[in-house]
């Protein structure tokens, strides 16, 4: 049996290949990929490109295809069984992973033990999401999803579970908080919808041409949104807040530092900052007193986890979100190329807030 897969080559290349579907031993299994989502971690990957040939696509959902019996007691799933596969392949035995930060696994500090990522060189070469098949490894961690959910909803989990972590369990959002959420793509919309779940009030900023997710972030539940390039969302805050300011702000914005420096202005006495957003530059004009003075707690967060992966799902499944709303997108994987052009604003008429590919029937 032969697998057809995207194989970025370098940096904006993108070829369509095929490859022999690899023997499954007792411990590993193969995923029939239904979609493979795809996020600004892509569109970094497409532009940059690698010193060596990938199969990208870390966000795969899809249906159990074969699985060896050691690994379908592990994984709790059996052949036909729909499950979401975790980005990360982590060793399991280093520090960071025997304390639970699995996250920051050492082995997958360089990216290279996570799907997407690994050299088709190496066996048995079905490393990524957008490919027909995926090969499961021994250290793949899976989530059992509804086989009843639209498939298109179900690839949302990654999303979803950044929002989870990030807008809920790092920062420990309680009900009544405020959470400001800087930025509204699609981690943007997914910490509005955990922040909901946690029963805070939320004030999001976009620019304006987040128009559309802006309207989609009011949709989801957020009491106020902000286009930054018209108002000032610190005054926005001290006004909504009667000058208490935000119990929690997550800055998910790519590149800008300035809301970074916002953060701490939006954040109350006491306040968490969690910092999501990916930045080219070292933030200029930190202010450290500023955060003494404020006794603000500042949390890197990198990734999702497995609590926060399965609480996502189950918010998913409950179909309480019209998160049919946020995905824009579901492309062939022979267009894979355009697919992550629109996410990154390439391809003019399109406008695109989450993104899928398709593996063709
Ligand atoms: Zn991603
Ligand atoms: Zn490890």
């Amino acid at each position: 049996m032969k697998s057809s897969a995207i194989v970025q080559t370098g940096a904006r290349k993108y070829e369509q290949q095929e490859f022999e579907v690899p023997e499954i031993g007792p411990e590993q299994g193969l995923l029939r990929i239904e979609q493979s989502g795809i996020c600004g971690s892509d569109w970094s990957q497409y532009k940059q490109g690698f010193p060596f040939p990938v199969i990208p696509g870390h966000e795969p959902v899809g249906i159990i295809e074969q699985v060896g019996e050691i690994a379908a007691q592990r994984w709790g799933v059996g052949v036909g069984d729909r499950v979401a596969v975790e980005t990360m392949l982590p060793c399991g035995f280093c520090r960071p992973c025997v304390r639970g930060k699995y996250n920051l696994c050492r082995a997958s500090g360089s990216m290279i033990h996570a799907y997407g990522y690994r050299n088709v060189s190496e066996t048995p070469t079905l490393w990524g999401g957008h490919s027909q098949f995926m090969y499961l490894d021994p250290h793949s961690l899976l989530h059992k999803v509804d086989p009843d959910l639209p498939s298109e909803l179900a690839v949302m989990f990654n999303p979803l579970g950044a929002g989870v972590r990030w807008a809920q369990s790092l920062p420990g959002t309680g009900i009544g908080e405020t959470v400001v959420v800087l930025g509204c793509g699609q981690r943007g919309l997914a910490c509005v919808i955990a922040a909901r779940e946690a029963g805070a009030r939320v004030i999001v900023t976009g620019l304006g041409v987040d128009e559309r997710k802006l309207e989609l972030a009011s949709t989801f539940g957020a009491e106020r949104t902000v286009n930054v390039e018209k108002e000032d969302v610190v005054d926005v805050v001290r006004e909504m807040t009667d000058g208490a300011m935000a119990d929690v702000v997550v800055e998910v914005t790519s590149g800008a530092t300035q809301p970074v420096i916002d953060a701490i202005e939006l954040a109350a006495q006491g306040g968490r900052i969690v910092l999501a957003g990916m930045k080219y530059n070292k933030v200029d004009g930190f202010d450290a007193n500023r955060v003494l003075m404020k006794e603000i707690t500042i949390i890197g967060a990198l990734a999702v986890d497995f609590p926060a992966y399965e609480a996502a799902i189950r918010i998913i499944e409950s179909r309480k979100y019209p998160l049919e709303l946020m995905h824009t997108h579901s492309i062939s994987l022979s267009d894979a190329d355009r697919a992550v052009r629109i996410l990154g604003n390439e391809v003019e008429g399109e406008y695109g807030i989450h993104l899928s590919l398709v593996p063709d029937a």
